[in-house]
């Protein structure tokens, strides 16, 4: 699977992430990787960067150096109603909005809380992808959230960073069972690297792995077509 763009990347703004923009621009050019969002925490994350950082980030130009730079965030999803930490009025703004879920900002609810909570936040038109779903510190009923993506046209994020050895996040089954389904009910899915140094932009080695036990055609897979990737998150 070749790979173009990365919608997942953290700089030192988020507080715990060791890489600035400048390292992932030249690591961009170092792979040849055409694009990459930076999707800083929202602010309820612990150390990360306020409103008027999401909100200056006009400031940066859409290429450097050829490449293309997303202006995006992370959100954190804080409650089972979907509540979200940027208002809706800057979040129009963005080009690549991810939310999700993290023990730091909502507790570890039941199944059914946490489902609920991922449904909620996808009825949110300024959202188009549920990061890191397939949690085991967050177990979702996968068929309903899939179903749920699949009617109101949201992408579900493969994480590659939850699927590493070292991830407190692991639970390849669940991913596995997220493949399946988006295969299934034709659910785009986007790669993120989840980078927080800028050495693993654009390393989706886990993640085409698993991917790769199913036989997913190319376009569900929003980092193989950058003109997909930018028409399904209605990105100008
Ligand atoms: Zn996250
Ligand atoms: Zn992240």
């Amino acid at each position: 699977m070749f790979t173009l763009l990365d919608p997942h990347v953290h700089t030192v703004a988020s507080g715990h992430a060791y890489s600035t923009l400048k390292d992932y621009i030249e690591q961009a050019k170092e792979i040849n990787l055409k694009a990459f969002a930076i999707t800083e925490h929202g602010y309820k994350m612990p150390g990360s960067c306020g409103e008027i950082y999401f909100r200056n980030l006009k400031t940066l130009p859409k290429f450097v150096d050829d490449i293309r730079i997303y202006k995006g965030i992370e959100l954190n999803i804080l409650d089972t109603e979907g509540t979200v930490d940027l208002a809706d009025r800057f979040l129009a703004r963005l080009e690549v909005v991810i939310a999700s879920l993290h023990t730091a900002c909502i507790p570890q609810g039941t199944v059914d809380e946490n489902t609920i909570a991922i449904i909620n936040t996808m009825k949110n038109p300024n959202i188009k992808i549920i990061g890191h779903p397939g949690d085991v510190l967050y177990p979702i009923n996968i068929e309903k959230v899939v179903k749920a993506a699949s009617d109101m046209g949201k992408v579900l994020e493969i994480n590659n960073a939850s699927l590493k050895p070292e991830s407190h996040r692991k639970d390849v089954n669940s991913i596995k069972e997220i493949i399946r389904l988006c295969k299934e009910y034709n659910v785009p899915m986007t790669l993120g690297s989840d980078a927080h140094f800028y050495k693993h932009l654009g390393d989706f080695t886990f993640a085409i792995e698993l991917l790769e036990e199913f036989n997913i055609s190319d376009d569900l897979i929003l980092n193989t077509n950058i003109e997909l990737f930018e028409r399904v998150l209605e990105i100008k």
